[in-house]
């Protein structure tokens, strides 16, 4: 049988740092990967002649593990466009039009009124349950914004914003997930925004996590499904879903709370994961690009959380057979409500907030009934954070976890992948040094 010294399951950006970091310790290390490429949820395909971001797209320098490994990688970021135009439905449900000043005067007061009390209740991003999140966190983004007593219109306008953050209805997300972002940046909500949706990679997040990978000292197998790990005090055996095994001292799981369950763990896995993987965290929304014909001037529109899409703004601009097209990426809270292989379905969800374009393509993977991650950006439910998180970071016997879904900083986001992948790796070639 084959042994090695640590086996990593899945190659997105938590799994690669792993591996590269224990096989720079001088250990070896072995990356079986389900799907055919590696990135996890982050995936550049080429679409509508063009390289899009099928799920995670923008980092930012305020990220720091993030923004180390695109050091280290030479990556480079680009702007997405800025709105000239700004749409967002009114307290009434019509739709209004204006400028971007406008729309964030609109906003303002309440975006800095939901995390007002950042600085006690998390008062270090990178400690994120030591302040006085515990006595706030059952409460819901939609508890606290229900509380501040918004005049109507400044409230539809709050609350589309924050469901673009969160992809999901806000009374499921906990307020906890908006306080620990604003944390990172310092308890500024700007800087949140402008961190979680303007710069892009240059070249894509594939190459990026290419990159890594050729960087791991050790193999990266695609297209091996792990079905089961068997493990005691000694180490652990790993079964392939071809009936192979690998025999192993420890393993990194870098499977999202949503999908550990595809593996069969022996003995089974701590109360956290198990009751997670039933309870499941509160992200279920999506992502899709759109097609639209001519060239719209550079927008951002903002809908309800009630909404198949709640946001969507232009991002490319061409020129086909056809004639000029623009490229629209949108968002929505739940994945159920939208048939996204369906342009029809996609116009009727664009003209109920951003009248005026003509939908000629829908483009999109759903990470919701993807079964390798049931998950689409990390948010949780209210009393998950301070309930699960110090135990998902522990390990069960040689067993280590590693994902965005236990980070400490950017929990949910690429950064909390790096985070964690990093993490255990330390905790690994401590142990092993031992
Ligand atoms: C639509 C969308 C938009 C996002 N936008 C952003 C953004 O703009 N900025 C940002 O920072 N983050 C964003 N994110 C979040 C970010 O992509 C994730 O937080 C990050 O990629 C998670 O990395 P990970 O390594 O923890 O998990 P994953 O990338 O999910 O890696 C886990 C890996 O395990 C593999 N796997 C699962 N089961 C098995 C098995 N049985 N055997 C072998 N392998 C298995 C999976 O195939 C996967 O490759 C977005 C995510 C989505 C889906």
């Amino acid at each position: 049988m084959e042994s090695v010294d640590v086996v990593v399951i899945g190659a997105g950006f938590a799994g690669l740092v792993a591996a590269r970091e224990l096989g720079h310790a001088g250990l070896n290390v072995v990356v079986l990967e389900a799907r055919d490429r590696v990135g996890g949820r982050t995936w550049t395909d080429h679409r509508f002649g063009h390289d899009l971001e099928l799920g995670g797209t923008w980092i930012h320098w305020v990220q720091p593990h993030t923004w180390a490994e695109a050091t280290r990688y030479g990556r480079e970021v680009e702007r997405s466009p800025s709105a000239d135009e700004a749409y967002w439905r009114g307290a009434d449900g019509s739709t209004r039009q204006g400028t971007l000043a406008q729309f964030m005067a609109l906003i303002s007061d309440g975006q800095q009124r939901v995390i007002d009390d950042v600085r006690e209740a998390i008062p270090r991003g990178i400690e994120p349950t030591a302040g006085n999140i515990q006595a706030l966190d059952s409460m819901s983004i939609q508890d606290r914004i229900n509380s501040l007593g918004l005049d109507p219109e400044a409230q539809a306008a709050t609350e589309s914003v924050w469901v673009g953050h969160v992809n999901a209805p806000l009374d499921e997300v906990g307020l906890s997930s908006a306080l620990r972002w604003v944390s990172a940046t310092g308890g500024h909500w700007e800087l949140m925004h402008e961190a979680s949706a303007t710069y892009r990679v240059v070249g894509g997040m594939s190459s990026f996590t290419a990159a890594i990978a050729a960087d791991v000292p050790g193999d990266v197998r695609l297209s091996t499904t792990v079905e089961s790990v068997t493990h005691d005090a000694d180490g652990a055996e790993v079964e392939l879903a071809d009936g192979s095994r690998i025999r192993t001292r420890r393993v990194v799981s870098t499977l999202p709370a949503n999908a550990i369950s595809g593996i069969k763990f022996d003995p089974p896995l701590p109360e956290v994961w198990q009751r997670l993987g039933q309870e499941r965290v509160a992200s279920q929304g999506t992502k899709v690009w759109i097609r639209a014909r001519g060239h719209v001037p550079r927008f951002f529109a903002y809908a309800s959380q009630h909404d198949p899409l709640s946001v969507l703004k232009a991002e490319y601009y061409g020129v086909d057979d056809d004639g000029e097209y623009t490229l629209l990426v949108g968002f929505g809270p739940d994945h159920t409500r939208i048939d996204l292989e369906s342009v029809a379905a996609v116009q009727a969800a664009v003209d109920a907030f951003r009248p005026g374009i003509e939908v000629t393509g829908v483009t999109a993977h759903d990470w919701m009934t993807d079964e390798l991650s049931q998950n689409t950006w990390m948010t949780h439910r209210p009393g998950q954070l301070t309930r699960d998180l110090s135990e998902m970071q522990r390990p069960h016997g040689v067993v280590h976890f590693a994902t965005t879904d236990n980070a400490n900083l950017w929990g949910g986001f690429v950064d909390g992948a790096i985070e964690s992948g990093l993490r255990e790796a330390r905790n690994i070639a401590k142990s092993l040094r031992r």
